[in-house]
């Protein structure tokens, strides 16, 4: 804390200039239990197995106790919701308690979610769910072991309260179990920490701001001043750019990408009403609040990062004396989501190079999967046993969703797979290294809505085995694993019209 920028505020409300946090304590829960944690995240923290297992552990990840060191405090942010300039309006329930350097020498920052009121809560409790609670601790653990760039979670702890939510929003509120999410990562600084301070004419603290966040989270750039700024920005644009692409191969999304949800140092953060995607779909958005405008739908995505970068740029803009090295760190993005991407289809599609043609042959294939209403994640598996010599539609069967689709389907599906098929005959890659290829960027296993709805479900009757054994079949999303084939099932009937839904 005493390294933070800013000042804290120091009496009630929210001063405006010079300030970037507030010193605050979680608020004890009345009892504290674990309910599941990160086995892998833990011991890089350097906790043990019976560390974990303590009435100790659930209570300082509960916000009932704090470690000898820890200075809890809520950062200040602001952000663009929807499109559209909305103020001040974090941290109103996430607390970190501090930071935990490792035998490895990694500093790791230690936030918990849910853990009660902050001087930014404004009409809210500062509480969090179980439900929403469980689809943030598991995804963020799904999403590292996919390969995607993400904060982590530590933690899952039950609080023994009640939480008041209105889940239908017909005004008929209803009390939910509650639960606290230890998240962690190198830093939760957000866009809108920086826009917060520009948007108050605070050049002086969004300078400060900039500083201490090159210097701890991009200790690796040199340079000095405008050049060094700009440097940094074009980094941050090409780690948005990255995690972005991965999104895209593995058919997250995000649904809610306000510029206050994008993380600087690239990270998916703030799983909120984010979903899978089943039928291959680049409009659907899990948001029910985003339904009409469907501004953060699948295939947005890599265009509203772009967007809210420009936001960040604007923000920064204020350091500059010229917006030309901003620019550039835009144009970064594009080169580099376009690198990205081109990256995603040759290994998607089992390809030693992405050509200029292969776009269209991905493309091509996008098509057919969004008028067939074909699973994305199925099909992208099963493509990687097709026999180039016999490529055949029958192998894709389950991967329907509408028979009667897939029966129309037939035809151009089998046109597209000779296509695919000769493509391979141009390459010179054993059938077993493409194989593999495509198993590494195209996962057997993802976090699909349904599965964590029924896990969710079990755990709200007392059984958090659902929980448990969801996050063992993610920490190996790649592999084949025997015994598991119900984990990569498409989504039921019964799933459909819930998918995305309930989950705010
Ligand atoms: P979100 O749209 O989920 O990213 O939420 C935007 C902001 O609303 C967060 O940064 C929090 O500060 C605040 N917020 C959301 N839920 C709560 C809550 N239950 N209590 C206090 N603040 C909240
Ligand atoms: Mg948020
Ligand atoms: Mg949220």
């Amino acid at each position: 804390v005493r390294e933070l920028p800013g000042d804290p505020d120091t009496g009630p409300g929210i001063r405006q200039v010079g300030q970037a946090w507030s010193r605050v304590d979680p608020t004890p829960v009345a009892a504290p239990r674990l309910l599941a944690y990160s086995a892998e995240m833990a011991r890089r923290l350097g906790f043990t197995e019976a560390d974990a297992a303590s009435q100790e552990f659930a209570r300082v990840f509960a916000g009932n106790a704090l470690l000898p060191g820890m200075q809890p405090f809520a950062a200040n942010y602001g952000g663009h919701q929807f499109g559209q300039w909305a103020g001040q309006l974090g941290d109103g329930r996430a607390i970190t308690l501090g930071e935990l350097v490792n035998e490895a020498g990694e500093r790791w920052e230690l936030q918990l979610k849910g853990a009660g009121l902050t001087p930014y809560s404004r009409t809210a409790d500062g509480r969090a769910v179980l439900r929403s609670s469980i689809r943030e601790f598991l995804c963020s653990e799904a999403m590292h072991h996919l390969g995607v760039p993400t904060t982590r979670a530590l933690s899952l702890v039950g609080t023994g309260e009640l939480v008041e939510r209105d889940m239908f929003y017909d005004g008929h509120p209803e009390m939910e179990p509650g639960a606290v999410v230890c998240r962690v990562a190198p830093s939760f600084i957000r866009f809108g920490n920086f826009e917060l301070p520009a948007s108050r004419g605070d050049e002086a603290l969004l300078r400060q701001l900039v500083d201490f966040c090159i210097r701890r989270d991009y200790p690796q750039l040199r340079g000095e001043g405008q050049a060094l700024y700009a440097q940094w920005f074009a980094q941050v644009c090409e780690r948005t750019a990255v995690m972005i692409a991965h999104w895209m191969r593995v058919g997250f999304v995000h649904g809610v990408m306000n510029t206050d949800n994008m993380s600087i140092l690239g990270l998916t953060i703030d799983y909120g009403p984010y979903g899978w995607i089943d039928n291959f779909d680049p409009g659907w958005t899990p948001n029910t609040t985003d339904r009409h405008q469907r501004r953060y739908r699948f295939g947005q995505q890599p265009q509203v990062a772009y967007w809210n970068l420009g936001r960040l740029a604007g923000a920064l803009s204020l350091l500059f004396d010229d917006v030309a090295p901003l620019q550039d760190g835009l144009r970064r993005y594009v080169e580099t989501y376009t690198a990205a991407d081109r990256d995603n289809t040759a290994r998607k599609l089992g390809l030693v190079e992405c050509r200029d043609e292969d776009i269209g042959l991905m493309q091509a294939l996008q098509d057919l999967l969004t008028q067939a209403e074909v699973d994305m994640t199925l099909f992208f598996r099963r493509l990687a046993d097709l026999d180039p010599l016999a490529p055949e539609p029958a192998l894709f069967s389950e991967a329907f969703y509408d028979d009667g689709k897939r029966d129309a389907a037939e035809p151009e599906l089998r046109e597209w797979l000779s296509r695919y098929a000769t493509r391979m005959q141009q390459q010179d890659l054993p059938e077993l290294m493409r194989r593999d290829t495509m198993n590494a960027a195209n996962p057997r296993y993802v976090l699909r809505n349904y599965l964590a709805q029924q896990a969710i479900d079990q755990a709200t009757q007392g059984d958090i085995s659902g929980v448990t054994e969801l996050l063992d079949v993610m920490r190996r999303p790649y592999d084949d694993q025997p015994g598991r084939e119900a984990y990569a099932a498409k989504r039921p009937d019964w799933a459909r019209s819930r998918a995305g839904c309930s989950m705010l």
